[in-house]
């Protein structure tokens, strides 16, 4: 068993802003990703709102940078899947490659995709069901589409998949959009887009890809099918903090509770970026919740030696 004094579950802008800070500052971290440097930021094809770069970055580019200036200061990071974090005397973080100590854990685990839960989208994942419109939409070049969901992420998709799908239908369980007014305004300017309200997805029919969804308006109760040859599932996001609920407090909907410091109710555990509560899950807000943990991770081991 190795032993860190700072170990970070998650390698997206949060937990390798940490990385940085806490390795600048001398303090042997490690740093456990289960899969790309960079986090959900490297979908995103274009980061227009990420201070320091006036013309945009590509999201995959940014992560990238980022990965290379937080190793560049001696930020030890390897790619495994964290099943557990146990208290003892110091915190050891199990893992699918083996377990890891340290006084210190930044959880900056992130959130995943919600699963819409129907009959057909595991075994459609990656055969017409997505949800990456940045990563998967040039599959659908010519073809129709639908997108579920009417928050930001289901409208930017939608947008996205305008370039290159023939017809994008927005199926949304009310009728009124969740995303902000100025996407809506250049959703609803969008003549590839088609809005079907009040409506909600009871299956994903097809056999080696999709070929339609079964549907159920909400309000009538009528059920319908609609051709489409992808659907991109874009309704919400839920913290990927099972691991550590029995350590930190959660709220009532799974992140992660912390001070403004970024302290969680376990002494030596800091949450930061998407996985707390009220993160404005921005990129520009993970890494200052990163720069924060890292800052207090230091004060907390200075206390204790
Ligand atoms: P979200 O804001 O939580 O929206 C989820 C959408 O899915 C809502 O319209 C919701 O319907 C619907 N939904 C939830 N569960 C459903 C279910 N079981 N069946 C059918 N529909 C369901 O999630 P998000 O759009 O992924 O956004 C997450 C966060 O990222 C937000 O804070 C958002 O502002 C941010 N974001 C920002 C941008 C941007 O600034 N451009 C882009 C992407 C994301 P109801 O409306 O009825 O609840």
């Amino acid at each position: 068993m190795t032993k860190h004094e700072v170990i970070i579950i998650g390698g997206g802008p949060a937990g390798l802003t940490a990385g940085l800070y806490t390795s600048r500052a001398g303090l042997k971290t490690l740093l456990v990703e289960r899969g790309i440097f960079g986090g959900q930021i490297v979908n995103a094809q274009r980061v227009d709102n990420y201070p320091g770069f006036p013309d945009g970055i590509s999201g995959f580019e940014l992560g990238e940078l980022m990965h290379q200036q937080a190793t560049k200061y001696g930020l030890e990071t390897i790619t495994a899947e964290v099943t557990g974090l146990e208290q003892g005397h110091v915190y050891r973080v199990l893992a699918s490659d083996g377990s890891f100590e340290s006084a210190v854990v930044i959880v900056a685990a992130g959130s995943e995709h919600v699963r819409l839960g129907v009959a057909g989208e595991e075994r459609l994942l990656g055969r017409g069901i997505s949800y990456c419109a940045t990563c998967d939409g040039f599959l659908f070049r010519d073809r129709d589409v639908a997108v579920v969901g009417g928050g930001d992420t289901a409208i930017t998709d939608a947008l996205e998949l305008s370039q290159h799908a023939t017809k994008v239908y927005v199926i949304h369980r009310r009728d009124q959009l969740r995303a902000g007014q100025v996407l809506q305004r250049q959703a609803f300017a969008q003549s590839k887009l088609e809005f079907i309200w009040d409506t909600v997805v009871e299956d994903i029919t097809g056999e080696g890809a999709v070929n339609g969804l079964k549907l159920r308006n909400v309000k009538t109760g009528g059920t319908s099918t609609l051709q489409v040859a992808g659907a991109f599932v874009a309704i919400g996001l839920q913290p990927n903090s099972r691991c550590f609920a029995k350590i930190v407090d959660l709220d009532e909907t799974g992140y992660i509770i912390t001070d403004e410091l970024m302290a969680t109710s376990a002494p030596g555990i800091f949450a930061v970026g998407d996985i707390r509560r009220n993160s404005a899950r921005q990129v520009a807000t993970a890494v200052g919740d990163g720069a924060t943990a890292a800052t207090s991770a230091f004060k907390y081991l200075q206390e204790r030696r």
